[in-house]
């Protein structure tokens, strides 16, 4: 349940950037926002990013008889007109029906036989037989695909490209990769990708290696990118371990019977127990429908559990039907007690047969170890839940019952609207967690909801300090959209999923307070089970609880009570432009990958998938006066274009995908801003080609070559085929800058065991280096740029008690000095520079990621004048603010976050302090 976390890295937002999605408002919601008054329920709601309806409500249409599937396929073909939707692209998914008899059918979309990610629309039917009616409609469906479904990159390029998602070097070697197969990416024409989930196996980060990675099949690049769930062995391990069916054939030859066990606490409880053959007793609750078995690991790692259980792995076993102290201190018998407790909840309370809707079996695994520690953390692991042993601070992790329904929940969603884990979709997976893990606590223990306590998630876990201090979060948090939504890029928590999820969850936890709390369970249930579709927002969410709660039954003061919630937490359409920025936006909803820009002179180049982040990802250039449309300078030529520089009269790009010659490959290209043909600087195969700078008729860029991993710089001088600038052996070049007949860059080798960095100058004129200035040791450069007549760089302390600070020398390599000096007292990481004759700009890292992050530990922009002084705030936009260029005096671009997509956004001056 706790957040892992990585470096923000990936620049970008929500899913719904890099997709195109759920950002536009639709043209019905404002309409049906002003029809609130007379109705809390939208009648229609239009989709975002396609012809087909998001919602309709209030039908009352006989439906053909037949199959429930049948009838729903039957019904949209016959609405063509209203729905959009071409049946033969429909494949039927699941049939859920309800206690009251009414049936939800769920199809998923393909696009020329190729699933469509996230692409699901939903058909409700009530009545039987002859009667049988259509009620309401909706979901995701995308009219406008045309993209061809043939890869044009060989699936093995492809596979090769998807370990790039893992950028610790470290972890990516014996990385595994498994493929799902091609998949399109929605959003205006859509993107061919294909699906792989790539796995680290570097024990050091093993929790943030798993990541699932679409590769864009046309070209290579890395199209979306986010980390799975929950933390994955890599498959090479898992492989010596029996699958989980194992946990049903470990049940076959046992008997049901009682017993007691010792809970955690040393209090004897009665369980449900298993009697074998040879008259000895185990952990397994055969008196329900759905099998609970309960293994304890004792102390063993948790990678031996991930993927399935080893095969000599045994429940908690016990020679009597009274069980041992052991079962108690191992957290063994509290995870068998909740594992019961959220089986009755979902099967009494809400009429589902166990956690996968099937009475499949429910297995819990306690007290394993992370690399010879306790493990301090839950989570189910898509077939089960592992949870910790207990520490000097925690408490074994199963005795939570609010985080074994929070994380068995996850699983519920895996099996019903199996949402998304990035972004705002994300967010509601944890969203619904939370509610029904503090619903399941707070029912089956009979705390009532004035309890204040009721709201805390995880409050029971920690052996010391108050349990509001222990809680990782509470629904009763009162955040909204418009003044809490954190501007998090793809790269921090999945783009928030867990650091916006109590603007979703507080609302239906208020629902809760405002209903009784088993309606209330009943709607947010029925919202999940047939309503939501995995790539919703929280906009479609709330209409899905809405449109939910009708068909419950729900009478009109109770709609209007829901509403309300939603209401009070911002969750209602267009509230992103409620937050207020200081910037101008320059170009909007940007993809997440390759997009950094660059400005010089007035004029801005930037990558993006085309307005909304749709179709391939092209080169465009504007004017940072926003005088005419950007246009697009890249051709259209079915590769990625990427990876922009400019300055100020020409541009230089890279592109990737398959080239002329039929073969994978990078090529470099430039063109000059105002007419003109793009030309050829030069082409590679085998080689990653990045850092693309130009200057006058000069273009350089970096190479970095697959087979022998070295990477260095290249030079095209006024047009003539490119020269490589000489290394010494075993130096490697990054962060390559280039103005005025200068080319400088962050040169890095090996002395000993120790990387040595320093910031080196060349002339292009002379053919020769400058100079290569000294830096102390155990600090690392990074960031060099080239600014009035100057190289400026920036120097980061190994010593995370030391700040970094910017310097800056001569290019006869004399007079480095400070431009700001490294703190001791507040230390930060730069992460950023640029800089005009007149300004530097930097930007920080932003604090560590944590379950109490806020918008102001996101990455923001300060600015101080070149010759020093005391650096300001850029701008005030309290989101996330990335990859700064300075374009002339103090002006300076930047990707804005803040509303939870990427912007490329201007300010002229510093904004001072905020
Ligand atoms: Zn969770």
């Amino acid at each position: 349940m706790h957040q892992r976390s990585r470096s923000p890295k990936l620049l970008g937002a929500a899913i719904a950037a890099v997709l195109g999605l759920g950002l536009g408002v639709p043209p019905a919601a404002a309409g049906a926002a002003r029809a609130a008054d007379a109705d809390p329920v939208p009648g229609l709601v239009a989709g975002s990013d396609t012809a087909a309806p998001q919602l309709v409500t209030g039908l009352a249409e006989p439906a053909a008889g037949g199959t429930p599937a049948d009838a729903a396929r039957a019904h949209l073909a016959a609405h063509r007109d209203r729905y959009r939707v071409d049946p033969a692209q429909l494949v039927e998914t699941g049939t859920e029906r309800a206690a009251d008899g009414r049936r939800t059918v769920r199809f998923a979309q393909q696009h020329g036989g190729v699933p469509v990610f996230g692409a699901a629309y939903l058909v409700h039917l009530v009545g039987e037989g002859g009667g049988q009616r259509v009620e309401s409609v909706g979901g995701k469906y995308f009219t406008g695909l045309t993209v061809p479904t043939v890869p044009g990159v060989p699936d093995e390029v492809l596979r090769r490209l998807a370990l790039g998602a893992i950028e610790d070097p470290t972890a990516r070697e014996g990385a595994t990769v498994e493929d799902h197969g091609p998949v399109v990416l929605p959003g205006g024409a859509g993107r061919l990708a294909r699906h792989f989930t790539v796995r680290g196996t570097d024990p050091a980060v093993w929790a943030s290696t798993a990541r699932e990675v679409f590769v864009d099949a046309a070209t290579g690049q890395l199209a979306l990118t986010y980390d799975v769930r929950a933390p994955y062995r890599a498959a090479a391990a898992a492989a010596s371990a029996a699958p989980d069916g194992r946990a049903a054939a470990a049940t076959a030859a046992v008997e049901p019977a009682t017993g007691t066990a010792p809970d955690a606490l040393g209090r004897s409880v009665p369980v449900n127990v298993g009697r074998l053959p040879d008259g000895s007793y185990q952990l397994t609750d055969l008196a329900r429908p759905a099998a609970i078995t309960t293994y304890d690991a004792a102390g063993r790692e948790v990678l031996d559990f991930n993927g399935g259980l080893p095969a000599d792995a045994r429940p908690a076993a016990s020679a009597g039907p009274d069980f041992p102290a052991s079962t108690g201190t191992s957290g063994a018998t509290d995870a068998h007690l909740n594992a019961a407790a959220v089986d009755d909840f979902y099967r009494t309370r809400l009429g589902r047969a166990g956690i996968d809707g099937d009475n499949g079996p429910i297995t819990s695994v306690v007290n394993v170890t992370s690399f010879g520690e306790p493990l301090q953390n839950a989570y189910w692991d898509g077939r089960k839940m592992i949870y910790g042993g207990g520490t000097g601070t925690y408490r074994p992790f199963s005795v939570a019952r609010d985080v074994a329904g929070h994380e068995m929940t996850h699983g519920v969603v895996e099996h019903t609207a199996q949402l998304v884990y990035l972004g705002q979709s994300g967010a509601l997976d944890e969203a619904v967690a939370d509610y029904f893990g503090n619903a399941i606590e707070v029912t089956s223990r009979g705390i009532p909801m004035t309890d204040p306590r009721a709201a805390l998630l995880g409050e029971d876990l920690c052996r010391t300090g108050t349990p509001e201090a222990c809680a990782v979060r509470r629904l009763d948090d009162g955040r909204t959209t418009v003044a809490d939504f954190i501007g998090a890029p793809a790269g921090v928590d999945n783009g928030g999923v867990h650091l916006n999820s109590t603007i979703f969850s507080g609302a239906l936890w208020d629902v809760r307070r405002a209903l009784d709390p088993l309606t209330a369970d009943r709607l947010v249930y029925r919202a999940l089970a047939e309503y939501l579709t995995p790539l919703d927002d929280f906009v479609d969410a709330r209409n899905a609880v809405l449109a939910a709660g009708r068909a419950l039954g729900l009478d009109r003061a109770q709609l209007r009570a829901v509403a309300g919630a939603f209401d009070a937490h911002g969750i209602k359409s267009g509230w992103q432009r409620r937050i207020g920025v200081d910037s101008r936006s320059l170009l909007s909803e940007l993809s997440t990958e390759s997009i950094a820009p660059d400005a010089a002179a007035g004029r801005w180049v930037a990558a993006t998938a085309g307005k909304g982040g749709r179709g391939s990802l092209g080169v465009y250039a504007g004017s940072v006066a926003g005088s005419a449309e950007p246009v697009r300078l890249s051709p259209d030529d079915g590769r990625s274009h990427g990876w922009p520089a400019t300055d100020g009269t020409s541009a230089a790009w890279a592109a990737m995908g398959q080239g002329a010659n039929g073969q994978w490959g990078m090529e470099v290209f430039a063109r000059p801003l105002d007419g003109g043909a793009a030309r050829s600087v030069h082409s590679a195969a085998n080689q990653y080609l990045g850092d693309v700078r130009i200057s006058g008729g000069d273009v350089a860029f970096l190479a970095n070559d697959f087979s022998t991993g070295r990477t260095w710089p290249q030079l095209s001088r006024a047009g003539a085929p490119v020269t490589a600038v000489p290394l010494p052996e075993g130096h490697a070049a990054a962060d390559l800058t280039l103005k005025d007949g200068l080319l400088a860059w962050t040169e890095s080798w090996q002395v000993g065991e120790r990387t040595v960095s320093a910031p080196t100058l060349y002339s292009i004129a002379e053919g020769r280096t400058l100079a290569q200035y000294p830096v102390p040791d155990a600090t690392r450069v990074s960031g060099t740029r080239l600014a009035g007549g100057r190289l400026l760089w920036v120097e980061t302390p190994t010593d995370p008690t030391r700040g970094s600070s910017i310097r800056s020398g001569a290019p006869d390599g004399s007079g480095a000095a400070d431009v700001l000096s490294g703190s001791t007292t507040a230390p930060r990481r730069i992460t950023a520079l640029t800089a005009t004759d007149r300004a530097v700009t930097f930007g920080y890292a932003g604090g560590r990621v944590s379950d109490t992050m806020k918008n102001t530990d996101l990455p923001k922009l300060w600015q101080l004048p070149l010759a020093g002084g005391t650096p300001e705030r850029v701008s005030c936009n309290r989101g996330g603010q990335y990859a700064p260029v300075a374009d002339r005096g103090t002006r300076v671009l930047w990707l804005d976050a803040t509303a939870g997509r990427t912007d490329l956004v201007v300010r002229e001056r510093p904004a001072g302090t905020c």
